[in-house]
């Protein structure tokens, strides 16, 4: 058998994704609806679809059927996740790349975009414009290339964490980067990150080595789609997978999230934390080819599908969507977005409210204030939380897992989003913003049972106290 990459994998690493089995897969019929049944049933107790049932849902065209999909999704997400969404933001570093991704703004071929990659002063000055802001988590993300190695990224991540305006700081840093070897994650490992996020982009081969030439690093399948593994096998246990939707047939790449989220669990007894699931943007220097592309109605079945595939996943929405029809399809299973976002780099200080294409990545769909989108989450009933006690208390990995699954987690993520809001509320929001933040905490509390409320209240009199960062 040929040697599946040059580079060092993971310990018995395998290619996972049978694209013939996954395409048998969804040529099956449509399901009985029995079969579909008894597999929502399975959901809805909370366990995890194989790849196989996976593909029942998918395999569903009757509309009664869909409906039926979506009517699961939504009870399920309100069982686990309740009304919270929590909250982010990107920050772009550095977008130097040695890959020639056909699809993205920052392909090393493409001569019109503005390369620039942050120096630690300016990104402090992006952290404190993020923090007056009243976020708490962001996301950090790089191209790939030799400026950017884990040793660099390690030294933004503490000037991150090391940035404080008034009462407030960054308190959770995730990273959306190139695959690292093990040293490379050790070295993120130690200076504290949140999830490791890599999205494998497409997982049908050929399409694969279409979007990304064989003589650059990305062009290697098989290291990024062990990627996840050496991070586990390097100490890290929180794992971010996705895929670009609209390179391939969204069905086929949800059987691949669900393969690989079924890989991560099987071998280290811990799925992914997150799932993200962008649909392809306009970007610069690129033309697009329109065959595979998603549209809205298709895009809300991929996500409460995979609510349904993967219960205890959290579900990414970003802000490459547009306001509407994020707010529409948060309902079916999304369980974090980012708010208030700038892709370009310097974006938080320097641009204003237009986007230049040059400079970033693809364009955006929501441009909206963090304090807008607030209000709407609120005015529509969700939490918008900033929590990232899990982490700080080493409740990842495994340890979430058993905190998770038997509901425990739900006395420790509604007095702490609650808690989280109230900080917000009070340091960062517009009148507006607070005058519905504060009904709506008071009718969260009103509706807990006894021992979340109490621990909800004991925490929102710290915070009113003048403590911050006050989590069970
Ligand atoms: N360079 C690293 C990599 O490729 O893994 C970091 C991530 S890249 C800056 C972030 C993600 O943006 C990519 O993994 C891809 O899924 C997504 N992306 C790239 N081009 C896009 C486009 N035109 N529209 C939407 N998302 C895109
Ligand atoms: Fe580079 Fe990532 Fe863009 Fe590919 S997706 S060109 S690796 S920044």
């Amino acid at each position: 058998m040929p040697a599946l990459s040059t580079m060092a994998l993971s310990d018995g690493a395998t290619d996972f994704i049978d694209d013939g089995r996954l395409a048998d897969l969804l040529h099956g019929a449509e399901p009985e609806p029995a079969r579909l049944r008894a597999v929502i049933a399975k959901s809805m107790a909370k366990q995890d679809l194989d790849v196989d049932e996976a593909a029942v849902l998918l395999c569903a065209r009757a509309p009664e059927l869909i409906e039926e999909i979506f009517d699961a999704a939504r009870r399920l997400k309100q069982e686990i996740y309740g009304n919270r969404i929590v909250l982010f933001a990107p920050l772009y570093v550095g977008n130097k790349c040695v890959n020639d991704c056909y699809y993205c703004g920052f392909h090393r071929s493409n001569k019109d975009a503005i390369r620039r990659t942050l120096t630690q002063d300016e990104l402090r000055r992006q952290v404190e414009a993020l923090v007056s802001k009243g976020q708490k988590r962001l996301i950090l993300v790089w191209g790939e290339h030799p400026d950017y190695a884990a040793s660099v990224m390690a030294e933004c991540v503490r000037t991150v964490y090391g940035t404080r305006v008034g009462h407030g700081e960054i308190r959770r840093v995730n990273i959306n980067a190139a695959p690292l070897d093990h040293e490379g994650y050790r070295i993120m490992k130690d200076v504290g990150i949140g999830t490791y996020q890599i999205f494998h982009e497409t997982y049908h081969h050929e399409t694969y080595a279409r979007m990304h030439p064989a003589h650059t690093r990305k062009g290697d399948y098989a290291w990024r789609l062990d990627g996840l593994s050496r991070a586990f096998e390097a100490g890290l246990d929180d794992m971010g997978i996705g895929a670009l939707f609209g390179l391939y047939d969204w069905r086929f790449e949800v059987l691949g999230l669900v393969s690989h989220a079924r890989h991560l669990q099987d071998r280290y007894n811990v799925g992914p934390h997150t799932i993200s699931f962008p649909r392809l943007r306009p970007a610069s220097g690129v033309a697009f080819d329109s065959r595979y592309f998603v549209s809205d109605a298709d895009f809300a079945r991929l996500i409460a599908i995979l609510r349904l595939a993967v219960p205890y996943t959290g579900l990414i929405l970003t802000a490459r969507e547009r306001p509407e029809l994020r707010r529409e399809v948060m309902a079916f299973g999304v369980s974090q977005i980012d708010a208030g976002s700038r892709i370009e780099i310097g974006g938080y200080t320097e641009a204003g409210d237009a986007q230049v294409m040059e400079r970033e990545q693809f364009s955006l769909g929501d441009v909206r204030s963090l304090d807008r989108i607030m209000c709407e989450l609120l005015q529509d009933g969700y939490i918008p939380s900033f929590c990232t006690a899990c982490y700080r208390l080493g409740r990842t990995g495994e340890d979430f897992m058993s905190h998770a699954k038997p509901g425990h987690i739900k006395y420790c993520c509604s007095p702490n989003a609650l808690s989280t809001l109230t900080e917000y509320l009070i340091d960062y929001a517009s009148p507006e913003t607070r005058r519905v933040g504060e009904q709506l905490v008071r009718r969260t509390l009103a509706e807990m049972d006894e021992k979340q409320r109490r621990l909800a209240e004991g925490l929102i009199r710290r915070i009113e106290a003048g403590e911050r960062d006050a989590y069970v």
